[in-house]
């Protein structure tokens, strides 16, 4: 397996130095399986202050869907011709179909009662109760719709992540059409298995935890990396090898994908960040593909809060970050293991 790194150099003459000569550095990094590139820019990464979102909270909530005072009320219910229950409930979660889907199976599933949580403040039963609802949902798709096998959790967390509701909420699809993301992966793997005889996911595994610089945590069932190539500011990707569909992650599985999840939350809360994507992805006609999850924190730019995503992201599809993956890895490592 190939990590390749492309060091790039730029010269120019540099107004703060009298215009002598000054040399800055990037890397193109190209992910070992899709061949997509991302550039780790060298950059001094300037520390980000935690923003005030009271105004937000509090604006957010007066005319909030999710909140328990009116939920039942204004959320749609599943169709009886398509799901056997006209809405999934565990815990706290409630789900219900998206009013404004993507896609013919969209569902999204208010998480807890509470209309906003810090990233901090999300537990291992307010995360274990919203998964298992999702997972229930699209447990049921597939009883009368059995081709709907591109299923994915996805989660927008808060309005710069592309949340359109505060309220914390995790949005589900199950689809008979392909993302740009699997249209990609799937090719790949297969290709992968052809030249090296061998499941990418465990040469992965392999490969990552040898040398050790990217690798978070590992046990037999879920291996913790930062992503080479990143997608986002970093990448944190949690692969589950032994399951296949929603319904093997269960029991401990479930613990241990949660307590991973929470620790990356921690970390990017200590971080001063408040937003990120998250989505966990399944592909139920594919013994390849190994279900797996990714979560990328959002940032905005100061003084102007300008957006991350300009136009290598927007139109080159090119992910541009500062922080280098193994630093965050051994920063995730840290707290991992406390
Ligand atoms: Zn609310």
């Amino acid at each position: 397996m190939d990590f390749i790194k492309i060091i790039k150099t730029s010269r120019f003459l540099d107004p703060a130095r009298n215009f002598a000569e000054t040399r800055r550095f990037s890397e193109v990094r190209v992910d070992p399986l899709t061949g997509h590139t991302s550039r780790v820019l060298d950059f001094p990464v300037k520390e980000i202050g935690r923003e005030n979102l009271s105004g937000l909270v509090e604006d957010s909530r007066a005319c909030c869907p999710f909140c328990p005072e009116v939920v039942g009320q204004v959320t749609p219910k599943f169709h009886p011709d398509l799901l056997r229950q006209e809405r999934y409930e565990k815990g706290e979660a409630l789900c219900v179909p998206n009013a404004f889907p993507y896609d013919e199976n969209g569902a999204v599933c208010v998480m807890c009662r509470q209309h906003y949580l810090a990233l901090k403040d999300f537990s291992a039963g307010v995360l274990e109760d919203a998964l298992q609802c999702c997972f229930a949902y699209l447990k049921d798709v597939v009883l009368t719709q059995p081709d709907m096998v591109y299923q994915s959790v996805n989660w927008n967390y808060m309005p710069l992540a592309g949340g359109s509701l505060v309220h914390p909420h995790l949005q589900i699809t199950a689809s008979s059409s392909s993302t740009n993301y699997y249209t990609d992966m799937v090719p790949a793997l297969e290709r992968y298995e052809r030249e090296h005889g061998r499941s990418f996911w465990s040469d992965l595994r392999d490969e990552e935890c040898r040398t050790a610089e990217r690798c978070i945590a590992a046990t037999d069932d879920v291996t913790w990396l930062a992503a080479f190539a990143p997608m986002g500011v970093f990448d944190v990707l949690g692969v589950l090898h032994r399951a296949h569909g929603p319904e093997d992650v269960q029991g401990e599985l479930l613990h241990e994908v949660v307590r991973g999840i929470l620790r990356v939350l921690g970390y990017i809360d200590s971080l001063h960040m408040h937003s990120l994507n998250m989505s966990l992805y399944f592909l139920l006609d594919n013994s390849r593909f190994v279900p797996h999850l990714r979560i990328c924190p959002r940032v905005s730019i100061p003084p102007f809060g300008t957006s991350q995503i300009n136009y290598m992201k927007m139109l080159h599809n090119e992910t541009l970050t500062t922080l280098k993956p193994e630093e965050v890895c051994s920063d995730l490592r840290a707290v991992w293991h406390e």
